[in-house]
């Protein structure tokens, strides 16, 4: 795939990760700058908007993560507490923390940003690929089971 400075929504990867709990077995996420589509080394930048009731799943990964709210209210859990947010908030996960759960609690689209520092997908069903074309499965993240 070729390189990108601009990135474009338009252009974004586009997936359904599943969740917890909702109306729906996944919400939706779109990564907009990754290695395959850029020339980062270190992190990762993507949108989730959660439904109302929907929840993402819990998880950890050894490196930063921002959570930056767009639209909508919800909760963010981080090592167990829950942080209500909303547009301009932000919420920082430090390395290894479980952090999950996080829930739209709004009555429309909760729509966030993340940035993380991995380069590649924590999922099986990605078709992430290195810059040799070679399919990558991401060894950083483990889901956590309740
Ligand atoms: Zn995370």
């Amino acid at each position: 795939m070729e390189k990108k400075v601009l990135c474009r929504e338009r252009d974004a990867r586009a997936e359904r990760l599943p969740v917890p709990s909702g109306n729906r077995a996944f919400y939706e996420q779109k990564t907009l700058v990754y290695q395959g589509n850029t020339e980062v080394t270190q992190m990762r930048l993507g949108m989730c908007w959660l439904e109302p009731g929907q929840e993402v799943g819990r998880h950890g990964h050894n490196c930063d993560e921002i959570l930056y709210v767009l639209e909508g209210k919800g909760t963010f859990v981080v090592g167990g507490e829950k942080y209500e947010a909303g547009p301009g908030d932000l919420v920082y996960v430090p390395p290894d923390a479980i952090h999950g759960g996080h829930k739209n609690t709004g009555d429309k689209f909760w729509r966030y940003l993340f940035i993380v520092g991995q380069v590649l997908q924590p999922l099986d069903s990605c078709d992430v690929c290195l810059p040799s074309g070679e399919n990558v499965k991401p060894q950083l993240v483990k889901e956590v089971e309740e």
